[in-house]
């Protein structure tokens, strides 16, 4: 019987794998190259994907089988990979069981309007006309707490929502972590704040002097893409306004990029990150393909995939020592700019107002404040009604500026309006991880900076491949990290990372 159990799961995640397909390609589309005419009839296809999509999940059949390899006998008798995937299944299949339909249908409707009053808010700067709604996604969130926690068992409320998207995490853990972080981050800041060079640095390459075409910066984006992921058969990129990567199937992953024309770092920035989501999403064991196990086991560790190349890679002199030449070629214009000015403005450190803006050195910052408040606002200590002014007196306390509209403050992020309350902490969990992986990498192939100098960057894919996408979901982001570099998530290696790399960039002797 188990046989047959595990045919009709196979059948079931398949046809789940191709639905999932369908709709990130829909997605895709849409934000790439769709006609604006169709957007009516595009909302329409995705929605009856999604409801496909919840009805196969939930099909009897699919319940049945989970439900009989969960019990104890059976469960014994299969592989360790077939038992981490009926586990998730489990778990999922319960989660979906405990909130009741009308809550699900209930709260997708009012997200969907939440976005649009978001959008509307932002664009007049008044973020009084987004609170009722925002009030209102609050209060769905606690009510989900509550079908999914009914006794309260969980020590945080939030720990309900973080299991969403980094299992395995929970207030308890990550606050001592983020009080390191916090206050390393604002004490190298300070001593950079003092330094010499802060006060006349500028961030030369928006000099109008220096030119950067849209068509070359595309040329740029996709020699880089193709030098992380030399498999450029199982890939493709295009434009869209923001940036991102996502699996359609095993061998077809979509990266997108975004261009400004006086920036060229947004674009070079932002491909290398999106590639390294990529390379995460095309190493996934071939074993995995078609099953709930060709995944991440959590978000942080998908955002460490990107994070790695984009700052400890790309942004390093190392790497720049190679590129730089070839660079120059791209644009001549920087022809008469020395390497190391060129380096020390792309690793300019300037506290700003907007995340997806900011410095390497000051990002995590943005993120603590957004999970301190938004923990906050679930444990019901605060109201929406307070966030704002909280928001700018975080602002004004870890970083020292002070938002000057919502638009660059409080209403900048797209997350709270969709319902995404635990997504953040994800964004710093990441960067931990990714030095985390930095420096076990560079304890294993003590060689590696120079082979970087020399344009040598295989043996970073490799090494991330074999201990960290081969995996895909068959183990937790926990175990993987720990495998790889024999710890569990710390804040130190990240920490140090930033002191040897900014230390130098502003003559300051520790
Ligand atoms: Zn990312």
């Amino acid at each position: 019987m188990i046989k047959e159990y595990l045919k009709t799961i196979n059948t079931f995640e398949k046809e789940l794998s191709h639905l999932g397909a369908i709709s990130a390609l829909l997605q895709w589309d849409q934000q790439t190259i769709m006609p604006k005419a169709a957007s009516a009839e595009r909302a329409e296809q995705s929605a009856y994907i999604s409801t496909k999509i919840h009805q196969t999940f939930l099909n009897k059949k699919f319940i049945t089988a989970v439900n009989k390899l969960s019990n104890q006998v059976n469960f014994k008798k299969l592989s360790k990979n077939n038992q981490t995937r009926i586990k998730h299944l489990k778990k999922d299949q319960d989660k979906n069981k405990k909130i009741p339909l009308k809550h699900v249908e209930e709260y997708s409707k009012l997200t969907s309007l939440s976005h649009h009053k978001w959008v509307d808010a932002r664009n007049k700067e008044n973020t009084k006309l987004f609170l009722p709604t925002l009030t209102k996604v609050v209060n769905l969130k606690l009510k989900e707490i509550k079908y999914l926690d009914p006794k309260g068992i969980a020590n945080h409320p939030y720990d309900i929502l973080l299991d969403d998207f980094e299992e395995g995490m929970t207030v308890e853990k990550i606050d001592p972590i983020f009080e390191e972080l916090k206050f390393g981050i604002i004490q190298i800041l300070n001593k950079i704040k003092q330094s010499k060079p802060y006060k006349t640095r500028k961030d030369i390459l928006a000099n109008k002097k220096y030119k950067f075409p849209k068509e070359i910066q595309l040329k740029v984006t996709n020699e880089i893409a193709s030098l992380m992921n030399p498999d450029t058969n199982r890939f493709t990129i295009a434009e869209s306004v923001h940036p991102f990567t996502t699996r359609i199937s095993f061998n077809d992953t979509r990266l997108t990029t975004a261009v400004r024309e006086n920036q060229p770092m947004f674009s070079f920035t932002s491909l290398s990150h999106e590639a390294g989501h990529a390379q995460y999403e095309m190493g996934m064991g071939k074993n995995l393909k078609n099953t709930s196990l060709q995944d991440c086991p959590t978000v942080g560790l998908h955002e460490s995939q990107s994070r790695i190349w984009e700052n400890q890679v790309t942004r390093s002199f190392d790497f720049w020592q190679f590129y730089y030449p070839k660079y120059q070629k791209h644009f001549p214009t920087l022809k008469s700019l020395k390497l190391k000015d060129f380096y020390e403005s792309i690793n300019i450190v300037k506290p700003s107002l907007v995340r997806i803006e900011c410095d390497e050195l000051t990002y995590c910052l943005h993120v603590i404040i957004r999970y301190e408040l938004e923990k906050d606002l679930i444990a019901q200590k605060i109201k929406a009604k307070d966030l704002e002014k909280k928001w700018n007196q975080k602002y004004q306390e870890y970083l020292g500026v002070k938002p000057n509209k919502p638009s660059r403050g409080v209403l900048q992020d797209v997350h709270w309006s969709e319902g995404y309350f635990g997504y953040f902490p994800t964004y710093a969990l990441g960067t931990l991880y990714s030095a985390m992986l930095w420096k076990q990498i560079n304890i294993d192939n003590k060689q590696l900076k120079k082979q970087i100098k020399k344009g040598n960057i295989k043996y970073i894919k490799d090494w991330l491949d074999k201990k960290i996408h081969v995996h895909g979901k068959t183990k937790t982001t926990e175990q993987i990290i720990k495998l790889a570099t024999k710890q569990t998530i710390t804040a130190k290696p990240f920490l140090n990372y930033l002191k040897d790399k900014y230390y130098p960039l502003y003559n300051i002797k520790e």
